[in-house]
C-alpha cells in the first residue's frame, strides 16, 4: 500500500530542527516580555467572518487563500491565515480593551492555500504582537525598536533592512484611490492581467505588481504620500523623527502598501536580499479602524507579524545550530530494571538533567556506540560487580584519554552536578 503523505506545503518540524525551533520561540518570548507583552493563544479555526470583515473581500488572502469551509452544521469556518484578526475578535469578546494599552504576543501556525515554493508554505508559523487603545506615534516607534532588538538578539541585524510608509486615514485613502483611478484608467491596457483586475477592486496592490511595464507606469503615479491629511501627516513625521533620533535605519518607501486592507498610518516591513523572491521577514502597521469593522467600540491598534520560516531559513544561512542531546547516558550490563531505578533517582535529584537509558541493551560494544550517538558527555556504566557495592563507573566521551572513574551511587548526583555546573560556568 502506498504511504500517505503529509499535504503538499505543510511541514512536518522534525526532531532534528525542533531545538532550533524552540530556541528562537524562547529568545522571541523573552523579548516580548521585556517589552511588558503577554501571550494570547486563540484557536486556529474561526467563524470565516472574522477574516473576510477584517482583511478585506478584495484581497488575495480572502479571495484565493482561505482555507474555508463549511463544518457538519452548515457553519462556514477558516483556518487563520494570519493571527490579527482573531485576536481582535478575542479581545472584544472578552472585553480586554475597556483598559486602554493592551499589549499581547502571539505564535503559532497560520494556514493559506497558496503555490508552495521556497519561503512560502499553506501552513507557515508567525510570532506576531499586538498593542490596542495607544495611537500616539511613540507605540510604533517601540514596536519598532522591539522587533530592531530581536534582530539584534538573533545575529541578523546585518541581514535585514526596515521600509517603512504611511497609508493615512481611511478618507485620505479613500480620495487616493480615486487618484490612482483616474491616472491608471488610460494606462489600462499595458497593465499586466493581475493588475487590471486590480484596478476596480484593490488598486493600491499594483504597486506589488512584479510586471516591468506595470513598475514603469506605477514609477510615475500620484504618491499617497502627497494625499496624506494633516493628522496622519504629523504622526509620520513624528515616527521618523524619533526613530531617527534613536538611530534606527530605515527608508520610506512610497510603495509600501501591505496586502491588508485593514491598514492605515504606519506600515513597515523588514526585507532581507538573502531569500530569494519571499523576502519579507516581517510585516505590520496600525489598523485604527479594524476594531470598529469587527463590532468593538473604536480603538486604535498596531502590531507586526514574522515568518518564522523565513527567519529560520535567514539563521541557518548564517549556520547557527541549536542540539538537544541528553548529558548523561546509561549503559547497563545488569537487570534493566535496576538501571531504570538508578535513572529514576538521578532525575529525582537533578530534575534538570537530560539523561538517557539504554533500553535496547546488546553487547557494551553496541551501547557505547548509541551512547557517543546520543551525543551525551558522560556514559554511566552498570556493572554487575560493581553494582553488587553501590558503585558504577563514569566514562567521559568526549576524552578518550580520561581515566574511567567509580563513584559510589548515593554520591552519583553530587559528583554529576559539580561536573555539569562546571562545564556551565567554564
Ligand atoms: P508575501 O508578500 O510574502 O505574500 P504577505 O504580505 O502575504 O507576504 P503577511 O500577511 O504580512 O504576508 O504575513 C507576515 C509574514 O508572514 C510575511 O512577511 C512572511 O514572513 C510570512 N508569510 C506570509 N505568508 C507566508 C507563507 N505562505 N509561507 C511562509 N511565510 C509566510
Ligand atoms: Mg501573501
Amino acid at each position: 500500500m502506498k504511504n500517505i503523505q503529509s499535504i503538499r506545503g505543510m511541514h512536518d518540524i522534525l526532531p532534528e530542527q525542533s531545538p532550533l525551533w524552540q530556541w528562537l520561540e524562547a529568545r522571541l518570548r523573552d523579548c516580548a516580555s521585556s517589552y511588558d507583552f503577554r501571550e494570547i493563544r486563540i484557536p486556529v479555526l474561526e467563524n470565516a467572518e472574522v477574516f473576510t470583515r477584517a482583511i478585506g473581500q478584495a484581497t488575495d488572502v480572502v479571495e484565493k487563500e482561505m482555507y474555508a469551509f463549511e463544518d457538519r452544521n452548515g457553519d462556514v469556518l477558516s483556518l487563520r491565515p494570519e493571527g490579527t484578526a482573531g485576536v481582535v475578535r478575542a479581545a472584544i469578546q472578552h472585553g480586554l480593551l475597556h483598559t486602554p494599552g493592551l499589549k499581547v504576543w502571539y505564535q503559532g501556525p497560520m494556514f493559506r492555500h497558496e503555490r508552495p515554493q521556497k519561503g512560502r508554505q499553506r501552513q507557515f508559523h508567525q510570532f506576531g504582537a499586538e498593542v490596542f487603545g495607544l495611537d500616539q506615534p511613540a507605540t510604533d516607534v517601540e514596536l519598532i525598536l522591539m522587533v530592531t532588538r530581536i534582530w539584534k538578539m538573533l545575529g541578523l541585524s546585518d541581514r535585514v533592512r526596515l521600509e517603512i510608509n504611511s497609508l493615512g486615514d481611511k478618507e485620505d485613502r479613500a480620495r487616493y484611490r480615486q487618484q490612482l483611478v483616474d491616472y491608471l484608467t488610460p494606462h489600462r491596457e499595458r497593465l499586466d492581467e493581475d493588475s487590471r483586475r486590480r484596478l476596480e477592486r484593490n488598486p493600491l496592490r499594483i504597486f506589488d505588481s512584479k510586471n516591468a511595464d506595470t513598475q514603469a507606469i506605477m514609477a510615475k503615479a500620484p504618491r499617497l504620500a502627497d494625499a496624506l491629511g494633516d493628522e496622519a501627516r504629523a504622526h509620520f513625521d513624528e515616527v521618523c523623527r524619533m526613530l531617527d533620533a534613536l538611530g534606527i535605519e530605515y527608508r520610506v518607501n512610497p510603495g509600501l502598501v501591505r496586502g491588508l486592507d485593514y491598514y492605515c498610518r504606519t506600515v513597515f516591513e523588514w526585507i532581507t536580499d538573502d531569500l530569494g523572491a519571499q523576502g519579507t521577514v516581517c510585516a505590520g502597521g496600525r489598523y485604527d479602524d479594524l476594531v470598529e469593522m469587527q463590532g468593538g467600540k473604536p480603538t486604535p491598534g498596531i502590531g507586526f507579524a514574522m515568518g518564522i520560516e523565513r527567519v529560520l531559513a535567514l539563521l541557518e544561512a548564517l549556520g547557527v545550530q541549536q542540539h538537544q542531546s541528553p548529558q548523561l547516558y546509561l549503559v547497563n550490563q545488569v537487570d534493566p530494571g535496576r538501571m531504570l531505578e538508578v535513572a529514576e533517582r538521578l532525575r529525582n535529584e537533578l530534575p534538570e538533567l537530560g539523561l538517557a537509558c539504554s533500553l535496547a541493551g546488546g553487547s557494551f560494544k553496541a551501547q557505547f556506540k548509541r551512547a557517543d550517538r546520543s551525543g551525551a558527555r558522560y556514559a554511566l556504566v552498570l556493572g554487575e560487580a560493581e553494582m553488587e557495592v553501590g558503585q558504577v563507573q563514569v566514562k567521559d566521551l568526549r576524552d578518550p584519554q580520561a581515566e574511567q572513574a567509580s563513584v559510589a551511587i548515593s554520591d552519583l548526583a553530587q559528583w554529576i552536578a559539580s561536573r555539569i555546573d562546571r562545564e556551565a560556568i567554564g
